[in-house]
Order: structure tokens, then sequence, then C-alpha cells
């Protein structure tokens, strides 16, 4: 048995940054990790995802040089081990620091291993069972695999297994036409695979808007990714050295012959074998580790941080849940999640920025609002850049002036969307927008013209 003040369990984008500030509080920390230090967003998620996001963009403008004026000799050509590498490089490096970082930490003892509860306060970790007054749960998730017939018979790859693909899948069928799967789809496209996407929804990324996800399957249908809607997968088999998807949409059976399968349903979280029975924490019927405001579980002097309390879904929002905690726990500044706003980005290319309500979800409150919307193609820096897909959208509360919500699907909407956000946390109403003078040309300089343009929502 060994004692500590706090014990947290995975190293994702919350647990490493509570470790260091729980010991600069003088408490003594137990960490425990049994893959990779940095969790999902370093090594199968953000990071090397929008690392090889960063090549298929390079070999794409390097396709459009003409465009441009830039002339190339020859095709352009893809190495997938040198894209791969890249890839690895820049992850690694993370990870290596999220390790050190810990390892080197005064007061934090780092345990490589699976954690699993014995107890109420009591963990065992290989041979040891650690205790601590205060536990912290930061298990992250990962990929949902459906019971699909046919679908555990098939050598199907995930988020994670892609991270080892060093070869050019020459047809990838992707299941699952959201974030995670459309940014595979585009990345793999314009490598040089015939890509296919199957979705089960009548069309793709269905949390977000009509429009939004209309000019979405434009752009990737462009680019020449065959994108299936309103699509069932029913069963999944070899076929020789390919693998047959069968898929049904609206009575009809079809069939996609592909060379791999990218499984991109969903996520679940990591808590199935967490033992967290025996510590008597609650979970709901998905398994996510039941939270209040502050992140607290069922069980006093236990929290649950990150994806695994099924209140977010980034490593932006796992990070502020360590804000939240520490401020609570060290600070005596009460913080809640409910303070946060929802906020996140699609990486395709363009990408989409995302702040509060769609369109829909203004709707459906049935409040007066206001709604104002401008495509691409009017935005100068846009036009300049010759990147005009897409269009930026903002609606406002027509009574209290406060904005409600922004898409911003185009060229930096990732960024820009910032702008939008920073004024929602402000509460401030739109009309200070209206009046502050941007940056020429930017993408962010057509946002105070926007909030003059507004109109009623019919
Ligand atoms: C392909 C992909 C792309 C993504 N892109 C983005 C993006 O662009 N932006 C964004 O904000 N988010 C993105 N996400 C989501 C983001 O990666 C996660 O929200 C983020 O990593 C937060 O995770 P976390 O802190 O909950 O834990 P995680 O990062 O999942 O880490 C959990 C850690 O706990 C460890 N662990 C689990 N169980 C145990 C146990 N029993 N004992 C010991 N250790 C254990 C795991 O090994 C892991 O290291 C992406 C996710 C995926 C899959």
């Amino acid at each position: 048995m060994s004692d500590y003040d706090a014990i947290i369990i995975g190293t994702g984008q919350s647990g490493p940054s509570l470790a260091r500030r729980l010991v600069a509080a003088g408490q003594k920390v137990a960490v425990v990790e049994r893959k990779f230090f940095g969790g999902t967003c370093v090594n199968t998620g953000c990071t090397p995802t929008k690392t090889l996001v960063a090549s298929a963009y390079a070999a794409h403008l390097a396709r459009r040089g003409g465009e441009y004026g830039v002339t190339i000799g020859g095709p352009i050509g893809i190495d997938m081990k040198a894209v791969k590498a890249r890839k690895d490089a820049v992850a690694g490096t993370s990870r290596r620091a999220v390790e050190r970082s810990l390892k080197t930490l005064e007061g934090c003892t780092v345990y490589e291993g699976h954690a699993r509860f014995v107890a109420e306060k009591q963990v065992a970790v290989n041979d040891r069972v650690l205790e601590a007054e205060r536990v912290f749960i930061n298990v992250g998730g990962r990929a949902s695999v459906p019971p699909i017939p046919g679908l555990d018979q098939v050598p199907y790859l995930t988020n994670s297994s892609m991270m080892d693909v060093d070869f050019l899948p020459s047809h990838l069928v992707v299941l699952g036409g959201s974030y995670i799967g459309l940014e595979f789809a585009q990345i793999y496209r314009r490598f040089g695979s015939e890509v296919t996407v199957i979705e089960l929804a009548p069309r793709l990324i269905p949390r977000e808007d009509e429009d939004v996800s209309d000019a979405v399957a434009a752009f990737l249908r462009e680019e020449g990714i065959d994108v299936r809607v309103g699509s069932e997968v029913i069963g999944v088999k070899q076929q020789g050295n390919r693998i047959a998807v069968d898929i049904r949409s609206a009575g009809t059976i079809a069939q996609v012959v592909g060379t791999h399968v990218l499984v991109a349903i969903g996520r679940r979280p990591n808590t199935d074998d967490l033992g967290l029975d025996r510590a008597g924490i609650a979970t709901d019927p998905r398994g996510y580790i039941e939270v209040d405001d502050q992140l607290r579980t069922n069980v006093p002097g236990i929290w649950a941080i990150g994806d695994c309390n099924g209140r977010g879904a980034f490593t932006h929002t796992s990070y502020n849940d360590f804000e939240i905690v520490a401020a609570n726990v060290l600070d005596n500044d009460q913080r809640h999640v409910t303070d946060r706003i929802t906020a996140y980005a699609l990486y395709t290319d363009p990408p989409l920025g995302r702040v509060g309500m769609t369109e829909a979800e203004v709707r459906r409150t049935g409040k007066p609002a206001l709604i104002s919307t401008m495509p691409m193609e009017n935005v100068s820096r846009a036009f300049e850049k010759g990147e005009t897909k897409g269009f930026m959208k903002i609606l406002v509360d027509r009574d209290s002036q406060h904005i409600l919500g922004a898409s911003f699907l185009g060229l930096a909407g990732d960024e820009v969307i910032h702008v939008i956000l920073d004024m929602m946390y402000a509460k401030a109403p739109y009309t200070v927008v209206q009046r502050a003078v941007h940056i020429h040309p930017t993408v962010s300089e057509f946002v105070p013209t926007m909030m003059g343009d507004l109109k009623p929502l019919q």
C-alpha cells in the first residue's frame, strides 16, 4: 500500500496539468498511465491528424500550383513513409515532453500500467495498491466499434491503427461521415487514395446545419470522394485481398469494395475496465462517468475529467476540466462546466469553426433572432488566396443583442471563430464588434461587416 494525497489515472489533456498544480500546492501525487503519455490528442487524435492534414494540404496546393503561376516539373508524388515519419516526429516530441515533465516533477510518482479501482480510494496498478484521499480519473476514450456483421472478421482500421499506416491505401472505405471520418477521408483522398464515405444519417455531420453539411459534402465530392449518405452498413466481408461493405440505402442494397476500412462511427469511454463498481462510481448507460457541474462523481473525493465524463469531447474541454477542478479544489474559486461555451472545429480544408447554437437550435428556441451570412467568395482575402469555398453565418438574439452562435466554414474558419467566441464570453452586444476596426485584408475584417447586415431570422 502506498499513500498519496492524490492519484491521477491517465495522462490525457487534464491529468498532467492537474498533477503540476497539485504538486505546486505541496501535495504528494501519483500518476498512472497504461500506454502513451499525452493520451489521445497527442498520440492518435488532434496532433497526428492535424500533421497529416498539413501534408495533405501541401499535396493539394502543389497540384494547384499552376493556378498560382507556380510550375512544378512532373506529377506530384506522395512519400507515405516520409508523411508518417513527419507525423511521428511531431507527435513524438509532444509525447516525450509530457512524459519527461511528469517523470522529473518533484513530488510526483509515475506508475506505468493499467489502473483499476479495488475500493473507494484505492487503485491497483501492477503489483501495488495506491491509496489517496482524492482520485482524479482522466482515462479518455477510444473508437467505438459497432456490432456490424462480419466486421470482426476483417482487418479494419480505427483512428489508433491509422497512425501506423505508412503506405497508400488504394481504396479507403470510411464508415462514418462525421468529424473524425471526414478529416481522414479528405487527407487520404489528397494523398491519392480512392475514398468512399458511408454515413447512416441523411447528410454528413448531421449535428450541423443543413447548409453546412451540404457545402462540406459538395467540396468533398468535388475532390473526388464518393459520399454516400442515408446508407446503413449491414455487413462487411473479406473478398480476396479486398473488403466488401454491404450497404442499404432507401431500401436498395449496394456494395462498396475497397482495400481498407476505417471505422469512425463514434467514441466510447475507457471506463469498462476501471473497476468503477468496486468504488461505487456511477456511470450513465453509455459508460460515461456521471459528474456534477464541478466534475465531482457521486463518490466524495473522486472527480472525472476529460472525455470520460461525457461533458466534452475535445482537448480544450478536457483542459478546461483541469482548470475547473484546480480552481475549485485549490483556489476556492468556484468554477462550473456550464460556464463553458460550446466551441470546436472540423479540420477539413476549408475548416469549419463552430461556436454556440446552430441555426436549427436557434429556431427551436422560438426566440426572435437575427441572422447574417456571407459567402467566402465575397471575402477579399479568400479571393486573393484562391480559397473561396464555404460561407460564414452568425446568429444574434434580437432583444438582448447577444450573439447566439456562429458557423464559419471557410478559409481560417477555425481561427476567425474566436472573434465570436470571445464576444460571447464577454457577454457583449453584437454592436461592439460591429464598430471594431479589423485589419485588411483578413477574413476577420468581415465580422463587423456581417454584424451590420443582420436580418430577422424568418
Ligand atoms: C482522430 C481524432 C482527432 C481529434 N482531433 C481533435 C481536434 O482537432 N481538436 C480537439 O479539441 N479534439 C480532438 N480530438 C479529441 C481529443 O483527442 C480528446 O478530446 C482529448 O484527447 C481529451 O482526452 P482526455 O483528456 O479525456 O484523455 P485522453 O487524451 O484520451 O487520455 C486518456 C489517457 O488515459 C490512459 N488510460 C486509460 N485508461 C487507463 C487505465 N485504466 N489506467 C491507466 N491509464 C489509462 C490512456 O492510455 C490515455 O493515455 C480528436 C480525437 C480523435 C480520435
